[in-house]
């Protein structure tokens, strides 16, 4: 359920249960390869949806549609009630794009950055400062203002991409894989920082392969599968409905884990291999009658796996 948060005070809200992001049979090729397949999306503002999906779903040519950097062939994109692609000038001014390489000038400095952008995003000279300021913190990056970019460490880097995108206080922000390739640790801050842009009412869409990333963050998450949305959900919902309860894992031989799995699908019960072992779903309904292995509470992986077809990390 997309949780009641507070919008911002001295951000005009949209009407409540209006869509920041509306997307109907949009399609988009590359020569033979249909990237996006007619898909749809809703965005409700205030909420934080996670696009969830292997690689090549489609996930990065979405968002590079929602900022007209690519064009679709077919269908209707909304982005703040503006039809793109011919409004997008009006629909960037209000977004805040974080995108998947990091685009900062290395030569500048932090605040440097942040300024740049200030200009781009037209704050009277009068704000500019404050608007700096707001996003130095936000990103918890005040003490490194005067640092070269080519000085900061890998996760310093993707705050400030955070906070550059944030300097104009959007009331929707677009975030491609804003984890890809960084380590645990570095992880866990930027989930820290997204979070707490959710607590404030920034509406939000982030692209993800990392599951846990969308299982945490995420109000609603889409999964999608060669340009096609397979199932959306709040992802309990999603969890409930595709995986049940309760897993158990059984561990065995290659030739065992087979045997296994065509007893428990011939028995009714969905199945997921783990690479070393295999994941019986929705054993709670079983009666005890399963083969003896490792209980543990159903996730949305199990759904993805199941959905998609294929192990991620
Ligand atoms: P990843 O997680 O690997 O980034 P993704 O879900 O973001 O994957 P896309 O990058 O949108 O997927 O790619 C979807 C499909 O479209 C892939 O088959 C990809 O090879 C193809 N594709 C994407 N961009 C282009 C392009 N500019 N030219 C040709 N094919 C493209």
């Amino acid at each position: 359920m997309p949780r009641g948060r507070p919008l911002r005070a001295g951000i005009l809200p949209l009407v409540t249960g209006e869509l920041a992001i509306r997307l109907r049979g949009v399609v988009k090729r590359y020569g033979a390869i249909t990237a996006v397949d007619g898909l749809d999306l809703d965005v409700p503002e205030g909420t934080c949806v996670g696009l969830l999906g292997p690689n090549g779903a489609g996930k990065s040519t979405t968002m590079r549609m929602l900022t007209a950097q690519t064009i679709a062939d077919e269908g209707e994109l909304e982005v703040l009630g503006h039809r793109l692609p011919g409004d997008s000038k009006a629909a960037r001014a209000q977004s805040g794009v974080v995108p998947q390489l990091d685009n900062l000038d290395v030569t500048l400095t932090v605040e440097q950055n942040l300024r740049v952008f200030t200009y781009l995003y037209r704050i009277g000279k009068q704000d500019r400062q404050a608007a700096i300021e707001r996003a130095l913190g936000v990103a918890n990056l005040r003490d490194r203002r005067d640092t070269r970019v080519d000085r900061l460490s890998g996760g310093m880097r993707r705050r400030l991409l955070i906070a550059r995108a944030l300097v104009h206080r959007p009331r929707l922000v677009l975030l491609d894989e804003p984890t890809v390739g960084l380590d645990p640790q570095v992880r866990q801050e930027l989930w820290a920082l997204i979070d707490a842009l959710r607590a404030e009412g920034t509406t939000i869409l982030m692209s993800t392969h990392y599951i846990e990333e969308a299982a945490r963050l995420a109000d609603t998450v889409l999964i999608m599968a060669h340009g096609r949305a397979v199932a959306s959900g709040p992802p309990a919902k999603l969890v409930a409905e595709h995986a049940g309860r309760e897993a158990v894992e059984v561990y065995g031989a290659p030739g065992e884990l087979a045997s296994i799995e065509a007893e428990a699908i011939a028995a009714g019960l969905r199945t997921r291999r783990t690479g070393t072992s295999v994941s019986l779903l929705g054993v709670e309904g079983a009666n005890g009658d399963t083969p003896a292995g490792e209980r543990r509470p159903t996730n949305l992986e199990d759904v993805f796996v199941l959905l998609t077809g294929e192990e991620i990390s």
